[in-house]
């Protein structure tokens, strides 16, 4: 699979790790977690560093990063304006449940630079 990298899919990919990464280190503290390693993207120079993942998380990343990477919307909307919502179904609702746990994190924490692009 190759994958078009321009600097707006690099962003989506980078925040969407970001998300996932802060969702699990606070709610799966207790679960064993490694850095991720994909086929399809080199994760640790997309994000700059490498993002630590329980199992769970590095298969909803890995969906992610695939759907996000073969959207063939051009230009792309934001996700929850999608016409054509391309997540299986199990997945889509656990990133909705990232995107808004993590989204408030990071707005407490003063990041608002990442809610800038909201990708869900
Ligand atoms: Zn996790």
């Amino acid at each position: 699979m190759t994958v078009r990298m321009d600097e707006e899919l690099i962003h989506g990919l980078k925040t969407l790790a970001e998300f996932i990464g802060v969702y699990c280190a606070r709610k799966h503290a207790d679960t064993p977690r490694c850095a991720i390693v994909l086929k399809t993207h080199d994760v640790e120079a997309i994000v700059g560093s490498p993002v630590e993942l329980c199992a769970e998380c590095s298969k909803l990343l890995a969906h992610a990063f695939t759907k996000r990477s073969t959207c063939p919307l051009e230009p792309k909307p934001a996700c929850k304006h999608c016409p054509d919502h391309c997540y299986h179904p199990a997945y889509r609702a656990r990133i909705q449940q990232v995107m808004r746990y993590s989204g408030t994190r990071l707005l407490l924490s003063g990041r608002l630079d990442y809610l800038r692009k909201m990708l869900f």
